[in-house]
Order: C-alpha cells, then sequence, then structure tokens
C-alpha cells in the first residue's frame, strides 16, 4: 500500500526498491537477535564478505542464548578473518547482557537498544525498524551521499552538525508504517543506484533530484578536505644588553611577516635549551658569562592551519661584551620597539612579563 501523503524521494524510493531489492538473508527474519548479528557482521566489511560468516555464526549460535553461554574463544574462532575483534567482543558482551538483564529478548526500542554495547545510532536504529518498525532512519554515509544530492545539502559531511542534520531530513522522510522498507531501499539505492559513482540515467529519482538537475551531481556530498594542522615550536630569547634588547623584522615568506619580534629558535620539537643551542649555535655568543632565566610565556597559540607551542627566556647580556650581532638584528630600546608592528603571540608574552624591569615604563600594558 502506498501512502498519498509520503514525499516524492519517498514515493520513489520505496517504488524502486519493489523492484530492485537485494535478498539477503536477514531481510527474511523479524528476529531481533538474527538483524543484530547481521548489523554487527556488517560493520566495516562488505556484504559478500560478511555473508558466509553471519550464516555460519547463525548455524553455531542460533539464539542469543547459545551466544551468551558460548567460550568467547569459540565465537573468536568463527570471526577469524573479519577483523575489529573488539565487535566479536561487544557481541559476547551484549548476548551476556541481552540474557541477565533482559531475560534472552532484545529490548524493543531505538533508546533501548542503543544502550547495548558494540550498537550506534546506525545498528540501533536497524535493529528497530527492522525487527520492530520504529521509524528511525538509518544514517551512514551512503545516506549522507543520497540526501545531499537529492536535496542539494551544501553541509559538509565531514562537520559535527552534519549527522544531526542529515538524521533530521531522514527522519522526515521515513514513513512511519513502512520503516523497515524504506531504511531497506535506502540502504541498496546507497549501494545500487545513488552510489559514488551513480547511475543517474536509469534513476528514476533524476526528475526531482535537485543535483541531476542542477548538472552538480560531482558537487555532493560537500566534504571539505581537512587542513592538516601544522605544530611548530617557538622558543624566544629576549636578549637585553644595556637597556636594549636585541630584535628584528619578520622578512621571510611566512607566517607575521613585516612584523617585529625577539630573537627566535624554531625547533622540531619542545626542547630544552641545551638542545637549542646546539640547533642554533649564534645563541651561545650571547651567553658568555650572560645571566639566563626561564619566563613565562602563552604556551600555544592557533593560528587557522598552526599550533605555535611558545617557550621564552631572557638572557642578560654584561655590558661589556662586545657582540657582532647577525644581519637582520638590531639592539633597539624597548620604548621604540613598542611603537613596531608585532605578533598577539609577541604581544601577550610581553604582557605575562611586564614585571621585567626592562620592561617596566616602556610596554604596552
Ligand atoms: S539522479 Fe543520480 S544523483 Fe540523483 S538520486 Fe538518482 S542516482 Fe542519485
Amino acid at each position: 500500500m502506498q501512502s498519498k501523503n509520503h514525499h516524492p524521494f519517498t514515493e520513489g524510493l520505496l517504488s524502486w526498491y519493489r523492484q530492485h531489492a537485494r535478498e539477503l538473508p536477514w531481510r527474511q527474519t523479524q528476529d531481533p537477535y538474527a538483524i543484530w548479528l547481521s548489523e554487527i557482521v556488517l560493520q566495516q566489511t562488505r556484504v559478500a564478505q560478511g555473508l558466509p560468516y553471519y550464516l555460519k555464526l547463525l548455524e553455531v549460535f542460533p539464539t542469543v542464548k547459545s551466544l551468551a553461554d558460548s567460550d568467547e574463544s569459540v565465537l573468536f574462532r568463527h570471526w577469524q578473518g573479519l577483523g575489529y575483534y573488539s565487535r566479536a567482543r561487544n557481541l559476547h558482551k551484549t548476548a551476556k547482557l541481552v540474557v541477565s538483564k533482559y531475560q534472552g529478548n532484545f529490548p524493543t526500542t531505538y533508546d533501548s537498544l542503543i544502550q547495548l554495547p558494540g550498537v550506534g545510532p546506525y545498528t540501533a536504529a536497524a535493529i528497530a525498524s527492522f525487527a520492530f518498525g520504529e521509524a528511525k532512519p538509518v544514517v551512514d554515509g551512503n545516506v549522507f551521499r543520497i540526501l545531499a544530492r537529492y536535496f542539494g545539502i551544501e553541509t559538509d559531511i565531514l562537520h559535527s552538525s552534519a549527522r544531526k542534520e542529515f538524521t533530521e531530513v531522514a527522519q522526515e522522510l521515513i514513513p512511519p508504517d513502512q520503516a523497515a522498507e524504506f531504511n531497506q531501499a535506502i540502504m541498496d539505492f546507497g549501494s545500487l543506484q545513488c552510489s559514488p559513482a551513480p547511475l543517474c540515467a536509469s534513476c528514476p529519482l533524476s526528475v526531482t533530484c535537485f543535483a541531476f538537475q542542477e548538472k552538480r551531481v560531482q558537487d555532493f556530498p560537500v566534504k571539505q578536505k581537512k587542513v592538516k594542522q601544522r605544530n611548530r615550536y617557538f622558543n624566544y630569547f629576549i636578549i637585553e644588553q644595556g637597556n636594549k634588547i636585541l630584535v628584528r623584522e619578520r622578512k621571510e615568506k611566512d607566517i607575521w611577516s613585516g612584523l617585529w619580534e625577539f630573537y627566535l629558535v624554531e625547533s622540531q620539537q619542545e626542547e630544552d635549551l641545551e638542545n637549542l643551542l646546539e640547533i642554533d649555535e649564534n645563541l651561545s655568543l650571547f651567553l658568555q658569562g650572560s645571566s639566563v632565566q626561564s619566563l613565562k610565556s602563552p604556551k600555544i597559540h592557533l593560528l587557522s592551519h598552526q599550533k605555535i607551542h611558545c617557550r621564552a627566556w631572557h638572557i642578560q647580556v654584561p655590558d661589556n661584551l662586545d657582540i657582532k650581532v647577525q644581519e637582520g638584528f638590531q639592539w633597539m630600546r624597548p620604548v621604540d620597539f613598542e611603537k613596531l608592528g608585532k605578533s598577539v603571540l609577541l604581544l601577550n608574552l610581553i604582557t605575562d612579563n611586564l614585571q621585567m624591569q626592562i620592561f617596566n615604563d616602556s610596554m604596552p600594558r
């Protein structure tokens, strides 16, 4: 029976399913144990690979009680080759729980199923709809892809809010009287028709499909590549001599070009002072007879794609030590340095150390 109130998507999908449904053994049953077993086997596993395992497991453990009473090693032996052994461990744990807490009867609602070990939103929705007819949509990568294309949803599917949004859309579409068919249909539709390489030419939904009509099928689902955050380790040295500090303008093609900073040693990881002296041999020129003191620092400074780990030291160089500084550096009075552009990290570093005599009267507060 077709309901007249179904959304055209749902109508088209169910009609497609009547002709293309895959015949899978767990579709012939409403036994929640068998359905649960199939769903756990199929997590991260293709149907063709999982099918013989499902059949064998059901033969060896025909009921949840037989699984709960078995030795875990027997289950593991039959699981061999499927990988992800945490699934098998959870399978055993859940079987024991269903027997001890629910007298061998699976819980009958989505909300209680999702409490079981190894049962996430997808598996809970599958069992609730297939075994008990509860209108809870399954939502996975296939469903993201189908709905994003059909409705032109531009949300990045890697974004944390995507699952909620797509679940809400699917919840609107799932017919309360045909929840199991809808979920099975959308699974098959994602595998056979609206797959990563979709068969749009033969698709009955193409007339109302946004992506197809707009010739933008390749644009969906939207999946922004995550830009990897780069960790950098900045070790700043406030080198002071005769009421002046050693500074330079950043000129490289890098962050903060054109801004001013203290003497910087960048390292590949967090290093102690001894190692920093090996990384930057010039640094030791300032240490002859000088006092060194570690400073407070902002520790972590976040930029859009960089995470700067910051440490800082103060080196008080004796007035009589004659040092030829490297090109690009200059000795400057703090009051003059204050007027120059600096990164927020550097400003924070200064604010953290305003108690230093050299900054006392001349730096921003
Ligand atoms: S027309 Fe193409 S993109 Fe749209 S639902 Fe059908 S198979 Fe998917």
